[in-house]
């Protein structure tokens, strides 16, 4: 059995930083958001975290030696294919659901065992106990459930919602891509239904069997050393003596984390300051349009001032 913490929420919620933290613990490798992999790195061969080209990278490239023969064997719009078919937020039900027609079961199945593939060959070339997939996307939580040889552990990690609607308005450039390509931006409206959505999924997944624990964002950066003990305890490692966190700095070393949020390429020394920007830069109409549109889950969470 390949163990997988898979960590889920709405983006910038803060995953990229938690997968970095956790890459820094014993036994422990983070692969990047692995669900973006088949496109941006085995088709379109943007830079590891490394900083190598996917291509040039010597961790991926035996991984997909020893996973498919070489990525060239890996038909990158069969996965694409795959993915738009059984992979979508408004398919969560049918995926959690008993009564999946058998079809639609072996394409899901097919899907997963792509990744399932990919896992255990990062898992040899590693080493490690653990893999960390940040990938974030509820809905392939949801897949990976028929992934075979899977012990998938799910880390759902939740932000205040004005400060993601926030985070979501910003303009960040991609500088993986040799052309400075800009991240996707969404409107607070628009995050903050996302934002639901993504959260409702994740509190339900463990009624689908599978292991779910809670990091609020916000308590990461509080105490990033309790949340990591706390993790370790859920995912079976032993954390060590976390001698990388000290006086409110991580000390990042380098990983080849595949795809995602641009700090991971980050290496050296990292503050650990709650970003609560918002609280001043959110203009009023729109935290008050996100306040009352994610005001139940907010509550559920402990966060004030929902109302
Ligand atoms: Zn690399």
């Amino acid at each position: 059995m390949v163990r997988v913490l898979f960590l889920g929420g709405l983006g910038r919620s803060g995953t990229t930083l938690l997968e970095r933290l956790l890459g820094e613990l014993p036994g422990v490798c983070p692969l990047g958001e692995v669900v973006h992999l088949w496109e941006r790195d085995v088709a379109g061969d943007e830079r590891c975290a490394c900083g190598e080209h996917f291509s040039e990278c010597g961790f991926w490239r035996e991984v997909g030696e020893k996973a498919f023969g070489g990525w060239h064997h890996v038909d990158v719009w069969r996965v694409l294919a795959l993915r738009h078919a059984v992979e979508r937020t408004r398919h969560i039900p049918r995926l959690a659901s008993v009564r999946m027609s058998p079809a639609h079961r072996l394409l899901v199945e097919e899907y997963a065992d792509w990744y399932a593939r990919l896992y255990e060959a990062a898992a040899v070339v590693s080493g490690a106990e653990v893999l960390v997939d940040s990938s974030k996307h509820a809905a392939l939580a949801y897949c990976l459930r028929f992934a075979p040889g899977l012990d998938l552990r799910v880390a759902h990690v939740v932000r205040d919602s004005r400060g993601v609607a926030y985070s979501w308005t910003k303009k960040v450039t991609r500088p993986e891509t040799d052309n400075a390509e800009e991240m996707t931006r969404y409107s607070p409206g628009r995050s903050a239904l996302l934002w639901n959505a993504h959260n409702v999924a994740f509190s339900a997944l463990h009624k689908c069997g599978v292991p779910v624990r809670r990091v609020r964002y916000e308590e990461l950066l509080e105490d990033p050393g309790a949340v990591l003990r706390d993790l370790s305890e859920f995912i079976d490692i032993a954390p060590g003596e976390l001698g990388f966190l000290r006086d409110g700095v991580a000390e990042l070393g380098p990983c080849h984390s595949a795809a995602g949020n641009p700090m991971r390429f980050t290496v050296g020394p990292v503050p650990l300051r709650r970003d609560d920007a918002w609280r001043t830069a959110l203009p009023g109409g729109q935290r008050r349009v996100v306040s009352a549109l994610t005001a139940p889950l907010l509550g559920a969470y402990g966060y004030r001032g929902a109302r």
